[in-house]
């Protein structure tokens, strides 16, 4: 069974086709500038052929999916015969709010129940839907399926998931902690578990998701209890660009004091705050690592809070679940910075962890960084939200 996966943004648009016999991903790509101009990356993985990286009209989805499906399929860069051999297609969904807590078969009645989830998250879910309509336009009759961030946070109980608000807005709106990165964060664990060679049933995990976004998710006996990011990805951690936590009561200073709009309030919260804000620097914790050790002392207070932060939430966890067995750090930052890891595993010390600095220091495999007598195991596991949804696609399908 072969089966393309679909993440689709405003004016992006992400895929792998990937061949669930072997779990091999035969070509990925991404299309940009959709509805601007257009510019395509396809790169086939099997069977030797050039990678295709060009400009091209995109002017909608349908033409982007279009494109995507020509390329899958043709003499020169394809990696099938025919549109035919795609079984299924997986579409990432970022909100499923409260109706949804596991993916889901694509019909009319879950095309309406995600138009109804779009007041949730107003920037992503539009871009989502018109993924899938633009599937369904130039494949037909192949089943689909979404597979949503929301999905795995389900499961948190409601004294992790209500704000003391007043109680009819989560009865009438809606108004609750979603969470995010869940596809991440259920794969992430579940390698965990079978690393450990234990059923994720016996254990509490606590999964750091640390990229550009960053949220952390507290696993016990397999199921989420609670997690860092909240109504929208805007809370928790500070993140590259995201405020984090953040006082309610600042929002109204700020904009009385400077006359700020609520958009023009909410794009400083979301795209210049986090450690970009705090360092005046960047948003990528590379250039942040470069400056801090060139003496940049707002650098290293962004690179400090993120550790404390991180620290902060995990040890919070460690009281929700009444202890923890193992830590996962996972995406861009938990993948690739060893001192990033190190740094916030010196927090640990009152769990009896201790981390093996050769084995930190190696890169882009599973591995287990803390010393064999470590009370508490630290794992680093590359995430992989497509194979999720993958799967998931297949499981729903067959
Ligand atoms: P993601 O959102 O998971 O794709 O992660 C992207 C982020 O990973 C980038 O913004 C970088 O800050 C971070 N990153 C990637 N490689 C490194 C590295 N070697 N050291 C520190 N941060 C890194």
């Amino acid at each position: 069974m072969k089966i393309l996966v679909i993440n689709a943004g405003s004016s992006s648009l992400k895929y792998q086709l990937i061949d669930m016999e072997t779990e091999q991903v035969m070509a990925k790509g991404l299309c940009e500038r959709i509805g601007i101009d257009g510019h395509l990356k396809h790169t086939p993985l099997v069977g030797g052929k050039p990678v295709f990286n060009e400009d091209l009209p995109l002017p909608t989805h349908s033409e982007a999916i279009a494109a995507v499906i020509d390329k899958l399929t043709s003499a020169e860069y394809g990696v099938v015969a025919s549109m035919s051999e795609i079984d299924a297609v997986g579409h990432r969904v970022v909100h499923g709010g409260e109706k949804f807590a596991s993916s889901v078969k694509i019909d009319d009645a879950v095309m309406a129940a995600l138009e109804e989830c779009t007041p949730f998250a107003p920037l992503h879910n539009p871009a989502n839907i018109t993924g899938i309509n633009a599937c369904k336009a130039v494949m037909g009759d192949v089943p689909m399926v979404a597979v949503f961030d929301t999905a795995f946070h389900q499961t948190m109980p409601g004294k992790a998931y209500m704000y003391a608000l007043p109680y009819e807005y989560y009865q009438n709106d809606g108004i609750r902690r979603y969470g995010f990165h869940g596809t991440s964060h259920r794969y992430v664990s579940s390698r965990c578990a079978e690393l450990m060679g234990k059923p994720i049933e016996e254990l509490k995990l606590i999964s750091c998701h640390m990229g550009n976004g960053s949220s952390i998710c507290a696993i016990d006996h397999g199921k989420c209890v609670d997690t860092s990011m909240g109504f929208t990805p805007l809370v928790g951690l500070p993140m590259g660009t995201r405020c984090g936590d953040l006082d309610a009561g600042v929002i109204q200073f700020l904009m009385n004091k400077y006359g700020y709009s609520i958009d023009e309030m909410l794009n400083i919260l979301n795209k210049k705050s986090g450690v970009l804000g705090v360092s005046g620097v960047s948003s990528d914790f590379r250039d942040l690592d470069a400056a801090a050790e060139k003496g940049n002392d707002r650098a290293r207070l962004a690179l400090d809070m993120f550790h404390y932060w991180v620290a902060k939430v995990a040890g919070s966890y460690v009281a929700a679940m009444n202890g923890v067995d193992a830590i996962i750090y996972t995406a861009g930052v938990g993948e690739n910075s060893a001192e990033t890891r190190a740094a916030i595993s010196s927090y640990f010390g009152y769990l009896g962890v201790e981390i093996d600095s050769e084995a930190n220091s190696k890169r882009g495999e599973d591995i287990m960084i803390s010393t064999p007598d470590s009370k508490v195991k630290v794992f680093v596991i590359p995430t992989n939200e497509e194979l999720v949804i993958a799967r998931d696609t297949r499981d729903i399908v067959a």
